[in-house]
């Protein structure tokens, strides 16, 4: 199954996606967490997007369909993958059509009001990746990650200044995709404002 979460940041995509991986047996694929992982090791690639990030920017797109290009080629997604926050803008979809074939584009449908309440309580472990919310997902202990004890920390493009701007940036660049991905009829719409095992339910049965 070769799938794409779409929708605006804080809606929930890397949460289902983290869920559905498994349900699925295919490599889930987020490009932030590859833009991190980056920054994080240090690499040319990761000295070169840390300011765009924490600003809220895209990356362009000519060095992120590189890098989609060649997670694309490893084998894990093979047998498939769920592509979480690529594409962002009309000219990687099309990249990427010319990469693979998709089976379903799944579009996470969630008003502005709800995203700045998930995106201003979001907390993550640096190590682990693993996400929680303050008040959805609240930590076992708090502050801190519950495998490792790790400090949880918020990313800076989940502070104030940076979650407007990045909400400006997906109606410009990415919200278009919705008609593109409608057009081909590869998009299935699912209300994220659902408990997370609501919008995996209805979005696994929507594919079936
Ligand atoms: P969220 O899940 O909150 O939407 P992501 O982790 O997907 O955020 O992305 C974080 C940042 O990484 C984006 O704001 C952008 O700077 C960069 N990024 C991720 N995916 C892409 C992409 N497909 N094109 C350009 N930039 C991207
Ligand atoms: P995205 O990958 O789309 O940016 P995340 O999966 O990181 O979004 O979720 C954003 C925040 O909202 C996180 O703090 C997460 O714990 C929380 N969250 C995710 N899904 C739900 C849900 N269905 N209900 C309530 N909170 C959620």
């Amino acid at each position: 199954m070769n799938l794409v979460f779409l929708g605006p940041p804080g809606a929930g995509k890397g949460t289902i996606a983290s869920q559905a991986k498994k349900h699925f047996d295919i490599p889930h694929i987020s490009t932030g967490d590859l833009f991190r992982n980056h920054i994080k090791g240090e690499t040319t690639l990761g000295k070169q997007v840390k300011a765009i990030l924490a600003s809220g920017d895209l990356v362009p797109d000519t060095i992120t369909i590189a890098m989609v290009e060649q997670r694309l080629a490893e084998a894990d997604a093979k047998k498939g993958f769920i592509l979480d926050g690529f594409p962002r803008t009309i000219a990687q979809a099309e990249a990427l059509n010319s990469m693979t074939k998709l089976d379903a584009v799944v579009n996470f449908e969630l008003d502005r009001e709800q995203i700045i309440k998930r995106l201003s309580g979001r907390r993550v472990c640096k190590s682990t990746g693993r996400t929680y919310h303050l008040v959805f997902d609240p930590p076992k202990r708090e502050g801190v990650d519950d495998e490792t004890g790790e400090a949880l920390i918020q990313r800076d493009d989940d502070k104030p200044e940076a979650i407007a701007h990045r909400l400006d940036v997906y109606l410009k660049q990415t919200e278009p995709l919705i008609a593109f991905y409608r057009n081909a009829k590869l998009l299935v719409d699912v209300d994220a404002s659902l408990a997370p095992e609501a919008v995996l339910a209805e979005m696994v049965s929507a594919l079936a």
